[in-house]
């Protein structure tokens, strides 16, 4: 690593309009691992000039996202509603080079020249009338009440280049930019401005954003330009799609992070899918079969990324990938890792364990492996943590509609209850022992058995399973299997 590479400095710059989305988080995924890698700085900074469309709450949510996904911030929360001075300051430095002037034409002016431009089939652009008010002129006007905005002033020919670290050497002709607004008439920036001034004044080095953006990129170059600055590096990232090749929206499920959590994925898994929507780690990641390495844990994608690595083609979201990679996480965690996030899912049905510390422990190393999401420890495997957990009707229904069986699960629940040594063994010596002196299969008092004591149709092995409830549960459990009411 050289020096200059650990002076990177990077953003992450949502507008707090919306909830953090996949792609926004994907954004700042790719920042936050670009500046750890380099050993840069990795900055914070909310967009929130669009006063009518941001709120606080959406930023709350944007900060809970970050946190979520384990992406910790150098510098900032910076706002840009509190830094407006530096985007007047700015424009003024614009006009006074000549590269920016005031524009007094007003909206019902532009909207009808835009509307006949339409009509005769041309691209509705502003066509730089202002240009021609002078300074003094402006001034006066302005004095006088007039409203303004100001404008950039685009050159009318050329071309605007840039080489984008994705996508290669771009090229803009000027003639196809407008004279684009910087500063409305009430003071308020607008993005084009706001982003560049911040960028300069925050020094930036990497402006790493999704390529919606790649349109913005070339006015935004002709304001640094203007500015006598020197262009940050640029990479642009590829759209993320969802399974139908369109543009991931709603339509194709949850698109906040936050919903990922409420389903129950865990943050590392989310977060090793999103790396790989749109990068690759090359060669690096290829296993001895030959196959794609899939699973890279956090330090390994920080030692790992680099922007070379980043797609120029569009990713695809893949919600069946997304729950493989939970699962994967889920299998693969220590019990104890695992026990915090269990934890919050508990918090939030506000249901309490009531088994030690190590029973638990044991309990999720049991079920871990048939776990799809965060979600299964509090719901379907209560009955493994607690004395309040639900019985599946359909599994009722299914493994114990008959009286008898449930009158000979209770039978055997109180068998056990003198069971001396009760063991994964023993316990099953004895249900099968049983099973013979009735005279029933002892599939159907196992099937039986699992729904009485786990309240469900599937579970870790049975035998198991009682050891680890332990004999006063079990017997408790089978005991009452007696009195149900299968409907
Ligand atoms: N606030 C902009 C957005 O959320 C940031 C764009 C940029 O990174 O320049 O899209």
């Amino acid at each position: 690593m050289t020096s200059s590479s650990s002076a990177t400095r990077v953003r992450f710059a949502p507008s707090p309009t919306g909830f953090l989305h996949v792609g926004g988080a994907r954004t700042a995924l790719f920042s936050w691992l670009f500046a750890r890698h380099t050993g840069g700085t990795f900055i914070l900074r909310i967009e929130d000039t669009d006063f009518e469309r941001s709120s606080a709450d959406m930023v709350t949510g944007i900060l809970e996202g970050m946190r979520w996904l384990g992406m910790d911030w150098d510098e900032g929360p910076f706002y840009q509603s509190q830094r407006l001075d530096l985007y007047t300051r700015t424009a003024n430095t614009l006009i006074e080079s000549g590269h920016a002037y005031h524009c007094f034409c007003s909206r019902e002016e532009l909207e009808a020249r835009r509307a006949s431009a339409t009509e005769a089939g041309s691209v509705p652009r502003y066509d730089g009338r202002c240009r021609a008010i002078s300074r003094a002129e402006a001034q006066g006007r302005m004095a006088q009440g007039d409203s303004a905005v100001v404008r950039f002033m685009v050159p009318r020919e050329g071309v605007t280049t840039f080489q984008d670290a994705v996508f290669g050497a771009m090229e803009f002709a000027n003639a196809e930019l407008e004279d684009f607004v910087l500063l409305r008439s009430d003071g308020i920036p607008t993005y084009h401005l706001s982003v560049v001034a911040d960028d300069l004044d925050m020094r930036m080095t990497h402006i790493i954003r999704g390529a919606d953006h790649l349109s913005n990129t070339p006015k935004q170059v002709l304001l640094y330009q203007a500015l006598g600055a020197s262009l940050p590096i640029f990479a642009h990232l590829p759209l993320i799609l969802g399974p139908d090749k369109t543009r991931l929206s709603k339509r194709h499920g949850a698109t906040s992070v936050m919903a990922y959590k409420d389903m129950g994925i865990v943050p590392e898994a989310f977060r090793n899918f999103l790396a790989l929507l749109g990068w690759s780690p090359g060669e690096a990641a290829k296993q001895d079969d030959g196959r794609d390495r899939e699973i890279f844990s956090t330090d390994e994608l920080i030692q790992m990324f680099s922007l070379d690595g980043i797609a120029h083609s569009n990713a695809v979201f893949n919600n069946e990938k997304l729950a493989w990679y939970n699962t994967e996480y889920i299998r693969a965690y220590e019990p104890c890792r695992l026990l915090p996030l269990i934890e919050e899912e508990w918090l939030a049905v506000n249901f309490q364990p009531t088994r030690s510390r190590e029973e638990i422990l044991a309990a999720i190393a049991l079920l871990q492996p048939r776990a799809r999401s965060l979600k299964d420890f509090a719901s379907t495997f209560l009955a493994y943590f607690g004395d309040e957990f639900s019985m599946d009707d359909a599994a009722a229904k299914k493994f114990l509609p008959e009286a008898a069986v449930r009158q000979m699960l209770a039978e055997l629940g109180g068998r056990y209850a003198s069971l001396e040594n009760f063991t994964e063994v023993s316990t099953e010596e004895l249900l099968r022992a049983y099973a013979t002196e009735k005279g029933i299969k002892a599939g159907a008092l196992i099937n039986g058995a699992r729904v009485a004591l786990t309240g469900q149709a599937v579970a870790p092995s049975l035998f198991a399973v009682m050891a680890y409830l332990g004999k006063p549960t079990v017997v408790r459990r089978l005991v009452a299997a007696a009195e149900l009411t299968v409907p």
